[in-house]
């Protein structure tokens, strides 16, 4: 019996050595310590052996049995460690290319609003904002257009109730910071979201505006005009004109639209290959904002005495100059966080 149980350590060790899964090992321990296992029937035979040989048997048969144990948890351990090394292996591979860490950029239209800002800045106007939900007194009353007022029509205004609107432009903080400052000069920036119920491929029902406000004793149309001036060829390029053209605006008396040289052929509305240049159409200027004297009615609105100060006022779109900039023609492709067409801008 001592030979079959020595035979037995032979072949567990050597099967034991071919197990290369939990389950093979499993299989292993049934087939040699389970009920009908190898050494459960060897052992069943040792009734029939002398009372000089148990004894001898027995020690062996223990230290098979050790032994047995012992091959089943070292070679489980064996199994995982070699799983887990595989797992590794698939995860890791250290012939991939190291992965790339994007790099963010500023949006263009931030980029835009900031250069616009940041001339602003260098001619003293300081930075001024205000809530999106605006009063309707802010937002049309203060602005010379009391409730009955046609250009409330012109706008395609969000109304949250009778009295709430979503602010249609950022003038309702020229009113704000007239109110806040109460006395001149006032000189502010207004910059922030607006909102109009109308879109299409140049308009969206959410765009952004800057205004800037100057309020003081003798302000005059030609310092509208030469702050105009200096703005234009700040954001666009040195040498270009700027064309003011008679308008109306409720808030602002007179009014004037402000274009600008083309940029594009430099005023010339061809280019230099004979074609029509398609910014300006062939024309030569390109409207590029709104602007004028401040309207009596809003500085009375505001606290100031329109007999004792003047001043002027002027709004650009910040989709509109960041298009003409970059030759953009669908304003959607702002908001669509694609990051093809945002990676382009640096
Ligand atoms: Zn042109």
């Amino acid at each position: 019996m001592v030979g079959e149980l020595n035979t037995l350590k032979t072949e567990a060790e050597q099967s034991f050595q071919d197990a290369a899964t939990k389950d093979d090992v499993e299989k292993l321990r049934v087939g040699f310590l389970g009920k009908k296992g190898k050494l459960t029937s060897v052992l069943r035979g040792m009734g029939k052996l002398s009372k000089e040989d148990r004894p001898k048997v027995g020690s062996k048969a223990n230290e098979v049995r050790d032994l047995l144990e012992e091959l089943v948890k070292s070679n489980l351990l064996r199994i995982k460690e070699k799983e887990r090394a595989a797992e590794f292996e698939d995860r890791i591979d250290v012939t991939l290319p190291g992965r790339r860490r994007g790099y963010g950029r500023t949006h263009p239209l931030t980029r835009t609003a900031d250069d616009i800002l940041s001339v602003l800045s260098s001619l003293g106007f300081t930075l001024a904002e205000g809530p999106e939900i605006e009063h309707d007194f802010y937002n049309f009353e203060a602005l010379n257009m009391p409730a009955d007022h046609p250009a409330r029509d012109m706008q395609d205004t969000f109304y949250i109730n009778d009295d709430v609107v979503l602010r249609t432009h950022t003038s309702p903080v020229q009113i704000r910071a007239m109110l806040s400052l109460k006395k001149a000069p006032v000189r502010v920036a207004c910059f922030g979201r607006v909102y109009r119920n109308d879109h299409d491929v140049t308009h969206s029902p959410m765009f952004h505006q800057i205004e800037g406000l100057y309020v003081d004793k003798q302000v005059t149309f030609g310092d509208l005009k030469g702050t105009l001036q200096v703005f234009a060829e700040r954001i666009f390029r040195p040498g270009t004109k700027v064309r003011l053209r008679p308008s109306f605006f409720p808030f602002t008396e007179p009014s004037a639209e402000v274009d600008i040289t083309c940029f594009m052929c430099a005023g010339e509305g061809t280019l230099k290959t004979g074609d029509t240049c398609r910014i300006c159409k062939g024309t030569g200027w390109i409207e590029i904002m709104g602007a004028g004297m401040v309207d009596p009615e809003v500085f009375k609105h505001s606290g100031f005495d329109p007999d004792e100060v003047s001043g002027f006022a002027f709004g650009i779109g910040v989709e509109r100059v960041a298009m003409l900039r970059y030759g953009i023609s669908d304003i959607r492709l702002f908001f669509e966080n694609d990051q093809r067409f945002l990676h382009q801008f640096f």
